[in-house]
């Protein structure tokens, strides 16, 4: 069977460009990396990625959720690559399996009090230590622990790591506004940072990690012990008004095209799809896209984005449907390829120029992309 064939869009996802964006990275740091794999892998399929960030030899992965991490620690395990890199998860809600994350050696960031007990209880049950990170928070009023309640925090594991129960192996916070490279926020949560550093020697964590992509990018102060880039390895820049990804020498890593399946010729006057919200002023030749905002091209970018049919950007006509779109492409034919976004060096527009059609940021232009549209690893 040919899948790729069954499949009218598919992402293409380059492992050049990936290699390519992950040494570029690696060489403007001298800390070490831990890629994040988190939403399927920013939506670019995380088995793929994996794969690729293990064969470079990268010996952390972080993901969000806990069932991220137990899922991708089973398939390591299956492929008998689990020893290769550590996991760190850092969302779960009370009463998750957490003896079986700690038997799998994973890495649960801790940043808050009743996780401490329940973290504590599940590693007793599993009979091994939990690996633990803890987290701080800085500024984003989110995940961790305040810095107030972090010299509390500190008394409790203090024994518990004493008694084996937690071997803390890391201190980690998140960073605001890195991506506003000018904003004094971020030498703020430095600062703050340091405090808990101190806070927390006497648990002597081994490992400091602060920045993601921005902070990485654009912060070198930040980058401690680890950095955690995700966007950025992607090819993708986190804040294309200060600099795209062509700037900074990042290559898109993937490119979302479908192949059009029905061309036609309307005249002045035509109506397009649910609501008539393009009326044809002129004759157009209109080509139809088949994918559509249940695989995640987000309905907010009709009449606003653009695809790349035969060299030339397409706009988009009428409402985005739920599996298909309508682009006004002079010469298009059944069976020419469109491609939404890509490599910007290739001509094509990015998912950054995707987001800013459709009012979002290019995170949520991958991570909206649904099953259905097929990942395809390439060269
Ligand atoms: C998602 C995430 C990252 C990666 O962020 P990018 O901006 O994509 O580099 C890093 N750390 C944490 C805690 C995250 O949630």
């Amino acid at each position: 069977m040919n899948s790729s064939g069954l499949y009218p869009s598919r992402a293409l996802i380059s492992k050049s460009a990936f290699l390519h964006n992950l040494g570029a990275l690696d060489a403007a740091t001298a800390s070490g990396m831990m890629p994040i794999v988190k939403a399927n892998g920013y939506g670019h399929g995380r088995d793929i990625v994996t794969d690729w960030l293990l064969d470079a030899g990268v010996q952390w992965l972080g993901v969000a959720q806990i069932a991220e991490a137990q899922t991708l620690a089973d398939r390591l395990e299956r492929e008998g690559r689990l020893g290769e890199a550590n996991i760190l998860c850092w969302i779960y809600a009370p009463g998750s399996p957490f003896a079986q994350a700690i038997k799998s050696g994973i890495h649960i960031s801790l940043g808050a009090p009743w996780a401490i007990a329940e973290v504590a209880a599940a590693a007793r049950e599993a009979g091994v230590p939990a690996k633990v990170h803890i987290k701080v928070d800085t500024a984003m009023a989110r995940g961790g622990f305040s810095m107030n309640q972090l010299a509390d925090a500190v008394a409790q594991i203090a024994p518990l790591q004493a008694e084996g129960v937690f071997e803390v192996v890391g201190l980690w916070s998140h960073l605001a506004r890195a991506d506003e490279p000018e904003c004094p926020l971020t030498a703020h949560q430095v600062e703050l940072f340091e405090a808990a550093r101190q806070i927390t020697a006497p648990l002597h964590p081994q490992v400091l990690h602060l920045a993601a992509s921005s902070g990485m990018l654009w912060h070198e102060n930040t980058h401690y012990d680890l950095v955690r880039p995700g966007i950025a390895l992607y090819g993708v820049s986190p804040n294309p008004e200060y600099r795209t990804a062509l700037q900074m020498g990042l290559r898109a890593v993937m490119q979302l095209e479908a192949d059009l399946i029905v061309v036609r010729d309307v005249p002045a006057g035509t109506g397009v799809s649910y609501g008539h919200t393009y009326v044809t002023e002129q004759p157009e030749h209109f080509a139809v896209v088949p994918i559509g905002y249940a695989d995640g091209v987000l309905r907010s970018g009709s009449n606003r984005v653009k695809v790349w049919i035969n060299g030339e950007l397409c706009p988009s006509r009428g409402r985005i449907c739920m599996d298909q779109f309508v682009v006004s492409a002079p010469g298009a034919h059944e069976g020419d390829l469109a491609v939404l976004f890509g490599d910007e060096a290739e001509g094509y527009l990015t998912a950054n120029d995707w987001a800013a059609a459709c009012g979002t940021v290019g995170y949520e232009v991958f991570t909206a992309l649904g099953p259905r549209v097929h990942r395809i690893a390439v060269p």
